[in-house]
């Protein structure tokens, strides 16, 4: 199957899954998943597109389980730009921005707004800063109910952690630590709790097991049954 610019894709099943094909001297034809999903496929000079396209079509389950593995924990793409009237997420719900000008800076959560004032309503950059750190705030206050939520439902998971991190990161959720600090996206305060309730059982579990084998979904499992269908609400927010 050709696609726009020397792309390559094979349908498999209802997927389709495209990628980037290079020619190179080489014996083995090589297939890398990257983190934003793309494929990219090194292939022997010589090999021809079609029978390069059955070597990925029989990596194809390989291929989708690394991307539904990298899916697993993506944060929302969109820039904002901090205009009246642009809409926000907060657990899950729609606001919409308002702008007011006063001498008290502070940011009002009221639905159906997010009330930001400021001392000048053009200023989009300290609008940003504003959102920021009372995003950053409550996403703090929020995970750490669902953390203490979680380890009082299920004390087999351990004690609590002492630490949490709220950060900023490119491409995760969330993050667990080889010491077992856990690190969460101030991003994920936009989601359904529901959906952040998922995040914080998942990065908990990482604290018994580190890796996404079989006991970890288990184990997961016995913390959030439904643990599949909040991951696929969460990746479709993006
Ligand atoms: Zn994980």
């Amino acid at each position: 199957m050709h696609t726009l610019s020397g792309e390559r894709a094979v349908r498999f099943g209802s997927a389709v899954i495209a990628y980037e094909p290079a020619w190179r001297e080489r014996r083995d034809v090589e297939i890398t998943v990257h983190p934003d999903l793309r494929v990219t496929v090194l292939c022997p000079a010589g090999r021809s597109p079609v029978a390069v396209d059955a070597v990925v079509l029989r990596k194809a389950p390989w291929i989708l389980r690394q991307q539904l593995r990298f899916q697993d924990l993506h944060p929302l793409p969109t820039e904002p730009r901090f205009v009246a009237g642009e809409t926000f997420r907060y657990l899950g719900r729609q606001y919409r921005l308002k702008l007011d000008e006063g001498s008290e800076p502070r940011v009002v959560l009221s639905r159906p707004y997010l009330r930001v004032v400021v001392p000048d309503v053009r200023d989009h950059a300290e609008v940003g800063k504003m959102i920021d750190r009372w995003r950053r705030a409550r996403a703090a206050a929020v995970f750490a109910e669902h953390v203490e939520a979680i380890v009082m439902r299920c004390p087999w998971l351990g004690p609590r952690p002492e630490t949490l991190r709220v950060r900023t990161m490119a491409c995760r959720w969330g993050s667990c630590s080889a010491s077992g600090v856990i690190t969460l996206n101030p991003a994920l305060v936009s989601a359904h709790p529901s959906c952040i309730e998922y995040v914080v059982a998942h990065e908990l579990c990482h604290r018994k097991v580190m890796k996404h084998d079989q006991r970890f979904y288990r184990l997961l499992g016995r913390v959030v049954p439904d643990w599949q269908t909040r991951r696929d609400r969460l990746n479709n927010l993006r």
